[in-house]
């Protein structure tokens, strides 16, 4: 399970799309929410947009691996397809925030991996947040006052990358999947490996 965090506009988003479309080995934990439809959002596919009645029905049905409130919206990860992944041995994308990663380190015991992605500064996190035009300004100042709040949590996480260029923090983020699946590897698979490789007889 890897966990991608960073307040919003920070880059996580992009990261995160980036590595489900060339890492056909991950699958993206579709979340639940209350908040509105953005126009290039589609539901099922970036979110499943839900009411606030139809969220507590999930919530009381025990349907939610986590939940939280984030900017006055409430945001859920669907129990379902995440335990699933997990028994199959599948890798999952989490895009949730700092309360959402610590329910799952709570849960989920185990196979279990944070990021925390930061921004380069505050005042280009403004810049990012204006130039993605997709909130109104007061949606806008919300969430930079949100950020520090987020950010404060950033020790929490296994790993930490600031994202002063996309592509680099991209490649930072690849460079830890690539360590952890061979440090998984290393728990579950190589042993019989290493017994046959040691068994082999060579002049
Ligand atoms: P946005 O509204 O910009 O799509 O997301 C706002 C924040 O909610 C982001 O920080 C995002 O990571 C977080 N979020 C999205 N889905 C979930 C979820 O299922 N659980 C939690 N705890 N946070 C989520």
């Amino acid at each position: 399970m890897l966990v991608l965090s960073s307040p919003s506009g920070a880059g996580k988003s992009t990261i995160a799309r980036n590595l489900l479309e060339n890492d056909k080995g991950f699958e993206l934990s579709v979340s639940v929410t209350t908040r509105p439809r953005r126009s290039s959002e589609i539901d099922g596919v970036h979110y499943h947009f839900r009411s606030r009645r139809e969220f507590d029905n999930l919530r009381a049905n025990d349907e939610l691996l986590e939940w939280a409130e984030v900017h006055g919206n409430f945001y859920a990860t669907p129990r379902e397809p995440a335990e699933r992944a997990m028994n199959e041995g599948r890798d999952m994308l989490f895009d949730i925030d700092w309360q959402g990663a610590e329910q799952l380190r709570e849960k989920m015991q185990g196979d279990i991996v944070s990021v925390f992605i930061l921004p380069p500064s505050m005042r280009e996190l403004k810049v990012r947040l204006q130039r993605r035009a997709e909130d109104d300004a007061e949606t806008i100042s919300r969430r930079l006052a949100n950020a520090r709040n987020e950010i404060e949590h950033w020790r929490d996480y296994d790993y930490v990358v600031i994202n002063r260029d996309l592509d680099r923090a991209y490649q930072q983020v690849l460079s830890i999947v690539a360590a952890e699946r061979l440090r998984r590897d290393r728990s579950l698979g190589l042993f019989d490996y290493v017994t046959r490789l040691l068994d082999e007889q060579v002049d």
